[in-house]
C-alpha cells in the first residue's frame, strides 16, 4: 500500500484527499495518516491541508521498497522489488533467492554493497547513499549458450535508460562497462545456474555511480559518477527505473530473436570502441586490433594488422583503448 500511496502521489499534481485513499485502499483514516507520517520520516515532504487532503511537495534520493516500486512501471522487470539497507552483493542474495524459487523479473536493490563483485573476482565499490546497486532475476527459457549475450541486453538498456534520464551521450565499452567522458560509470556481473541443456536462472548484477563525488585512489583515473559528470545529484530510482523499462523491452526483443541482430544498431550507436583500435588482453596473449563492431551474437569483430577478422568471445578477454581505458 506505501508504494501504491507514493506512486499516487507522484503522479498527481494536486491535492488527493484522504478518503480517496480509504475508498482506494479499504482501510481506515488512521492507516492512511500512518503511511503518512512514515513516509515524511524518510524524507518525502507532504503537505497535508485540511478538506483538500495530501500533496507530495518533494522527494528526496532516498532508497527503498517503496520509492523504487512507485516509480516502476513495466509488466514483469523489476514488479517485484526486494530491497536491503546493506547487503554482502545483490548478485549473492539474487542466486540465494534464486534457488528458493524466486519468480522471473524479481528486482533485488541494495543501498550499500559490503561486498560488491565484478568480473573475476575483481570488487566493485558500491557506496551508502550514493550508488546504485541492484540484480535481476530471470528464469528464460532459452539455451544455456545464448545467457552471456543478455549482459550486452542489460549495457545496452543501462545506457539508454540513463540517457532517458539525463542529457548526457553514454557510451559502452565492449561487452558491459557502461563509460561517460571515457570514464566508467557502471559495471555488469552476469552469472547463471544451469543444467546442461536448461537454465534455472540467470542473476544479471547492475552497479551504478549516482551522486559519489569521490572515488578511492585505485580507481580514480578511470571510475566517475552521474553527478560528477552532470554536475547535478539524479535520484536513483528514477534511473533504475528507466534502466527496467528499457530492459523489459530489449529482453522481450531478444528472446523474440533469439539473438541481437535486431539490437545490434542502438548497441553499436553507444559503442565506444567501434571504429577504433584496441588492445585485447586475452590471457593466451595480448594484441592489438582495429575493432569493427559486434556480430548477432555479441562478439567482437576485430581486425587484425594482417587484415584477417576474428571475432572475441568475452569470456576472459577485456578490451581496452591503445593508449588507457577506452
Ligand atoms: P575490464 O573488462 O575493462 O577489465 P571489467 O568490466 O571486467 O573490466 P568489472 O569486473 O566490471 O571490470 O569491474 C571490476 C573493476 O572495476 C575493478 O577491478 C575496479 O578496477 C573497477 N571498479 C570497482 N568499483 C568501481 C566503481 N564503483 N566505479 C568504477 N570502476 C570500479
Amino acid at each position: 500500500m506505501k508504494a501504491e500511496i507514493l506512486r499516487l502521489l507522484k503522479e498527481s499534481s494536486s491535492y488527493i484527499s484522504g478518503q480517496q485513499l480509504c475508498d482506494h485502499f479499504q482501510v481506515s483514516r488512521t492507516a492512511v495518516w500512518k503511511v503518512m507520517e512514515q513516509l515524511k520520516k524518510e524524507g518525502y515532504i507532504i503537505e497535508a491541508v485540511r478538506n483538500k487532503g495530501y500533496r507530495l511537495l518533494d522527494s528526496p534520493d532516498v532508497m527503498s521498497k517503496a520509492e523504487v516500486e512507485s516509480l516502476i512501471d513495466t509488466e514483469w522487470a523489476g514488479r517485484d522489488v526486494v530491497y536491503y539497507d546493506v547487503t554482502d552483493s545483490t548478485n549473492i542474495q539474487a542466486k540465494a533467492e534464486g534457488e528458493k524459487g524466486a519468480t522471473h523479473g524479481t528486482l533485488f536493490v541494495a543501498d550499500r554493497q559490503s561486498a560488491g563483485k565484478g568480473r573475476r573476482g575483481r570488487s566493485w565499490e558500491s557506496p551508502s547513499g550514493d550508488s546504485i546497486s541492484m540484480t535481476i532475476l530471470l528464469r528464460p527459457d532459452f539455451a544455456p549458450t545464448k545467457a552471456p549475450m543478455l549482459t550486452l541486453v542489460m549495457a545496452l538498456s543501462v545506457a539508454e535508460g540513463i540517457c532517458d534520464i539525463l542529457p548526457v551521450e553514454t557510451k559502452i565499452k565492449w561487452p558491459n562497462d557502461i563509460v561517460l567522458n571515457n570514464k566508467k560509470i557502471c559495471g555488469i556481473l552476469t552469472e547463471m545456474s544451469t543444467e546442461i541443456d536448461y537454465i534455472n536462472y540467470v542473476v544479471i548484477g547492475v552497479g551504478i555511480n549516482v551522486n559519489q563525488e569521490h572515488f578511492p585512489e585505485e580507481i580514480r583515473d578511470t571510475a566517475t559518477s552521474l553527478k560528477n559528470e552532470t554536475g547535478k545529484s539524479v535520484k536513483r530510482g528514477e534511473i533504475i527505473a528507466a534502466v527496467m523499462a528499457r530492459f523489459e523491452q530489449y529482453y522481450e526483443e531478444f528472446t523474440r530473436t533469439g539473438n541481437l541482430s535486431t539490437l545490434r544498431d542502438a548497441y553499436e550507436a553507444h559503442l565506444v570502441n567501434k571504429d577504433r583500435n584496441v588492445r585485447v588482453l586475452d590471457p593466451a596473449g595480448a594484441y592489438e586490433a582495429h575493432a569493427k563492431g559486434i556480430n548477432d551474437t555479441g562478439e567482437l569483430i576485430v581486425k587484425l594488422a594482417d587484415g584477417t577478422e576474428r571475432d572475441v568471445y568475452a569470456g576472459e578477454v577485456s578490451v581496452r583503448g591503445i593508449y588507457g581505458y577506452v
